[in-house]
């Protein structure tokens, strides 16, 4: 069964529907609300929790459970099912010949993540390649070339250089023997016009298969606001939560995910190359709801 690892306020809600097979009004409220507190409290966005429990609410007065299944497993069969509609199986990533680009605010994790995903590629046969062009954060150049070095992948970056484009531009041709490039842009503190023209310079030129945000898992209310930016300048094809080894639980994210009407790719879960994680959505889900 899905979802063994349910907060245990929740769980008790769900196994007081232990033994019935039909499940009242008053039961579906009591589930509706149990899942709507764990949401909140994993940050969901407001509406999302409200479009959500609505449609748990209406389905599982409206369905029929199938003959056999408990009431207890139909609500829950439900609620995932609710949940794996808004999140989405993981990012597609075809293990080939690929260019991905990787956009997000300053210390939402993007250098990490870039050495974390080539690291990932490597395991899985590919030649990697990360392009740091992130000429704004001090630091940013020796942070990727020692990550990338500790991933043992291909790095190219110039600390000398001042243009973001030209160092895409120059790395893609230096690596160009590698499969997969991992082109790493620079954050701001804030959503700034600087920061989404620079962003759409360098995509012109990367021209990359796939647009990846990356999130802290901590983000609240801004996720939306960041992914309708980014998302209307470079199209965000994904997006990577990151710090998920700390208390938040990444449901911020879900309103980027919502709002690009995209997916999730990778969750980052630590501080090291290979703290990385493809996302899947069973162990996400429960987590959100635990
Ligand atoms: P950037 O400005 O977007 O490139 O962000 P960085 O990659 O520099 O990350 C900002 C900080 O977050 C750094 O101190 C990273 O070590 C840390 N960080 C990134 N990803 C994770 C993660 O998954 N878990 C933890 N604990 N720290 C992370």
């Amino acid at each position: 069964m899905v979802l063994d690892d349910l907060g245990s306020s929740l769980r008790g809600t769900l196994d007081d529907l232990r033994g019935k097979s039909r499940i009242s009004e008053d039961d579906v409220e009591s589930v509706v609300t149990e899942i709507q507190r764990s949401l909140l409290a994993a940050d969901v966005d407001v509406s999302l929790v409200m479009e959500l429990s609505d449609s748990i609410e209406t389905r599982a007065l409206e369905e029929e459970p199938p003959a056999g299944t408990p009431a207890r497993d139909f609500v829950l069969r439900i609620v995932y099912e609710e949940l794996v509609d808004l999140i989405g199986e993981s990012t597609e990533l075809p293990l080939e010949e690929q260019t991905i680009l990787l956009a997000g605010l300053q210390g939402s994790g993007k250098t990490t993540s870039a050495a974390k995903m080539a690291w990932w590629f490597s395991t899985k046969g590919l030649k990697p390649a990360v392009i740091q062009t992130d000429t704004f954060r001090p630091g940013a150049y020796d942070q990727a070339k020692q990550m990338t070095e500790r991933a043992e992948v291909e790095f190219y970056g110039n600390p000398d250089a001042e243009d973001p484009v030209e160092i895409a531009r120059n790395g893609l041709e230096e690596t160009a023997h590698a499969d997969v490039h991992i082109v790493d842009t620079a954050g701001r503190h804030a959503l700034e016009d600087d920061l989404i023209a620079e962003i759409e310079e360098i995509e012109g030129v990367v021209e990359p298969d796939t647009s990846l945000l990356v999130l802290d898992a901590a983000i609240g209310q801004g996720a939306k606001d960041q992914a309708r930016e980014f998302h209307d300048s470079i199209g965000i094809d994904g997006v990577v939560i990151t710090k998920l080894d700390g208390t938040a639980k990444g449901g911020g994210a879900l309103a980027a995910v919502d709002q690009t009407d995209s997916s999730i790719a990778f969750l980052g879960t630590g501080e090291e190359v290979d703290d990385i994680e493809r996302f899947e959505p069973e162990g996400f889900i429960s987590r959100l709801l635990g």
